[in-house]
């Protein structure tokens, strides 16, 4: 039998985050249901940081990853955001809890009135699944050209009408002569968690969910108040 089994780590959990808005953002709600990163994930190299309990380790991925992680059960737990869960198609996994955390858009953008030129209309995008989805249940037939970030470039150079992206403030699309035309979506981060992992794990997991749902609410009543 391996060490970490032998210690019982099989029992313990494993919870995907990614670096970044998710990661400072859900720091604070970890806290609140009682665990802590050993050092700091965000400045750390390591891929696998312990926390203050015995059984609970972060594991950093990328964003993109975390429900490929979470479903195959690389990690019991993850972190990520709804366009990430909507792209993947979310399979495989339950999402038990909105974190209300990195709130944003996920939206159509071009110059103005792009969405309204005629004939095929080139969508440029890292979200093609999403945005396939979207188009085709308008019955539009669109061009779609997969990219992989500053997807505002891509009507700025005439290679495409069209942007799906994320916009918080409007400031990005705004400084590159850009304007938001369509919510596909309203965003947030979501709790997902491995499906054979709220069985087997149930009496670790169901205590922390509580917490994090308690924590969650604290944050919503503050920000009312
Ligand atoms: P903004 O200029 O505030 O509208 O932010 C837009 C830029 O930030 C785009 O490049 C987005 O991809 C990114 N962004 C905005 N909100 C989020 C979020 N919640 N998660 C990840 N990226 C985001």
């Amino acid at each position: 039998m391996s060490e970490a089994a032998a210690n019982g780590e099989s029992h313990g959990l494993t919870i995907a985050l990614s670096k970044g808005r998710i990661l400072e953002q859900t720091l604070p709600l970890l806290a609140a249901a009682g665990i802590e990163p050993a050092e700091p994930p965000e400045s750390s190299r390591k891929l696998v940081v312990p926390t203050n309990l015995a059984g609970v380790r972060l594991v950093i991925v990328r964003a993109s990853d975390v429900p490929t992680y979470v479903e195959h059960g690389g990690a019991d737990l993850g972190v990520a955001g709804k366009d990430v869960l909507m792209e993947h198609g979310g399979q495989g996994l339950y999402e038990p809890l909105d974190l209300n955390i990195a709130r944003c858009r996920l939206m159509v953008a071009g110059e103005p009135g792009a969405d309204r030129r005629p004939g095929q209309l080139r969508v440029a995008t890292k979200f093609v699944n999403i945005t396939r989805r979207y188009y085709a249940e308008q019955g539009r037939q669109v061009e779609l050209i997969k990219l992989y970030g500053s997807m505002e470039l891509a009507p700025l150079v005439g290679m495409a009408d069209l942007i799906v992206d994320l916009v918080d403030t409007g400031n990005t699309l705004r400084a590159n002569g850009l304007e938001p035309l369509e919510t596909i979506a309203w965003i947030s981060s979501r709790l997902v968690v491995n499906k054979a992992s709220m069985k087997m794990k149930h009496r670790a997991i169901r205590p922390l969910l509580e917490r994090l749902r308690e924590a969650v609410g604290d944050e919503a009543a503050a920000a009312q108040a």
